[in-house]
């Protein structure tokens, strides 16, 4: 027969190990969630790992084609402003020629209204030259010499300048 202090003994060390095993258990539901939250902290840590390279991958990306575009405005830019200069330069040579051209069609429409004025007063008429002492008669210019009486015989020097002649033909 046991006592009661021997049972009351008993009670205590069976409640103490119902505590352990309940402090154990405790224990264990810790170290599960602790092991749990570890797992979630690590697939969390790759995750960002993960995304973080995305990211530095996609600002690399952009960095370069942002400068390959700047540098592709820059050339086009270049580019123009050269274009621009060549299109001056043509305009000011095409304005130059054109003001060449009109000077020298102003020059050749002069000299053609002077050569007229020439033709008009050297123009042939029946002439005669007594001058050596025998008569001549023939076509002598309206305006070289005296067509009545010293004759310069026609085509006139003036004409055959004009018309590309020797000097020296009859
Ligand atoms: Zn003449």
């Amino acid at each position: 027969m046991t006592s009661a202090y021997t049972q009351d003994l008993i009670k205590q060390r069976d409640r103490a190990a119902a505590e352990v095993r309940a402090a154990e258990d405790e224990l264990g539901k810790l170290r599960r969630r602790v092991a749990e939250l570890i797992e979630e902290r690590d697939s969390a840590r790759q995750e960002a790992d993960l995304w973080h390279g995305t990211a530095v991958t996609a600002i690399a990306k952009y960095t370069y084609t942002w400068a390959a575009h700047q540098s592709t405005i820059l050339e086009a830019r270049r580019q123009a402003a050269r274009a621009d200069r060549i299109l001056a330069a043509a305009k000011r040579g095409c304005d130059d020629l054109g003001a060449m051209a009109h000077a020298a069609l102003t020059r050749a429409e002069q000299a053609e209204t002077r050569i007229a004025a020439v033709r008009e007063l050297h123009q042939p008429v029946d002439g005669v030259d007594y001058r050596r002492r025998e008569e001549r008669v023939g076509l002598a210019c309206s305006t070289c010499g005296t067509p009545d009486e010293y004759a310069t015989w026609w085509p006139c020097p003036t004409i055959r300048a004009l018309d590309g002649a020797p000097e020296d033909r009859p």
